[in-house]
């Protein structure tokens, strides 16, 4: 049995600790919303009053937090949480960030003695219920070794990208081309409903076809198609618009800083940001559908 620390119980955090807690590991919760914090003392945890509470006695800390922002204030500044951590611990950051961010976060870590893997995942909230997230590490293959039984847990795939910043980076590809996927076929489904056809109908000729995609097989935008998706409930849950959009603003920072070309990558930014304006922020990414319907 692991103590754990787990800090972020959001869409993601909060199903990836209880499946934790259901493996039979000792948790310490803290997240900024208490009742976040709340259902994970039902389901076992022990509540923290804050971060550095959390930390205490962890043999490993888990973060899942919503951007490079909130990673660093509560690692590095606001909080430094480094500080509070045992040395010799292992850190297990899964939030979606900047590469640059990963990288100085866990040079920092190293430099207090600790152990720190960026473990992005892939899967949704769907996955993090039924425990079947892809880890995407970036850190020493030490390291993630040793994570290894804990992401077990809770995922089925775990790649090793490369050093610290790897895993982010390609979780940063892998999202730019979701959104690009998202937004396609969004766009295919409304051209063919527009057109008099039943978008089920569709979907299942897309799902057969040539354009199939992780979109028309788990996780279609068209409300109704599929049962428990986030657009089959008006778009609640799942992964958030302004998610999507601060990933593929990544993408866009990664590829200037590269020169990379990501027209695709561009254009899937746009039309996020451009739905995101209207007011559909806080909706499933999947919702990008309503700029074509509408
Ligand atoms: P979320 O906004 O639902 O959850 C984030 C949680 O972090 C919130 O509960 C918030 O209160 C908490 N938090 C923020 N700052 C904190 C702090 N200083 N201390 C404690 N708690 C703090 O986000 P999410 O959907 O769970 O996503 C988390 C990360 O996972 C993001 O980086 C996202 O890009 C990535 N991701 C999400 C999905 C998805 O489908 N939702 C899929 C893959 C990856």
């Amino acid at each position: 049995m692991t103590q754990i620390a787990f800090i972020g119980l959001g869409h993601m955090g909060r199903p990836m600790a209880h499946n934790l807690v259901k493996a039979g590991h000792q948790l310490t919760v803290f997240d900024l919303v208490p009742e976040a914090i709340e259902s994970l003392k039902q389901a076992g945890a022990q509540p923290a009053l804050s971060a550095k509470d959390a930390v205490n006695n962890a043999d490993v800390v888990i973060t899942m937090l919503p951007a490079s922002r909130h990673v660093e204030d509560l690692y590095l500044d606001e909080d430094a949480l480094l500080d509070s951590i045992q040395p010799g611990t292992l850190v297990i950051e899964c939030s979606t960030i900047a590469p640059e961010s990963a990288r100085r976060v866990a040079q920092a870590a190293a430099e207090k003695g600790l152990r720190m893997i960026d473990a992005p995942v892939s899967g949704g909230t769907g996955g993090a219920i039924a425990g079947t997230l892809t880890f995407i590490v970036g850190g020493a293959a030490k390291d993630l070794e040793d994570a290894h039984p804990l992401l077990e847990i809770m995922g089925k795939n775990i790649f090793h990208a490369g050093e610290a910043g790897a895993g982010q980076v390609a979780k940063i590809c892998n999202n730019m081309l979701l959104g690009v996927l998202m937004a396609g076929t969004s766009e295919a489904l409304a051209l063919g409903a527009a057109n008099g056809l039943d978008p089920k109908v569709l979907s299942d000729i897309i799902a057969g076809s040539s354009g199939r995609n992780w979109t028309t097989e788990l996780y279609n935008p068209w409300p109704g198609v599929m049962p428990d998706v986030p657009a089959s409930k008006d778009y609640d849950g799942g992964f958030g618009v302004d998610l999507m959009l601060k990933d593929l603003g990544l993408a866009a920072e990664s590829a200037v800083a590269t020169r990379s070309s990501t027209p695709l990558g561009e254009l899937a930014r746009n039309l996020y940001s451009l739905h995101s304006k209207q007011g559909s922020g806080h909706l499933d990414f999947s919702s990008i559908l309503n700029l074509y319907r509408k």
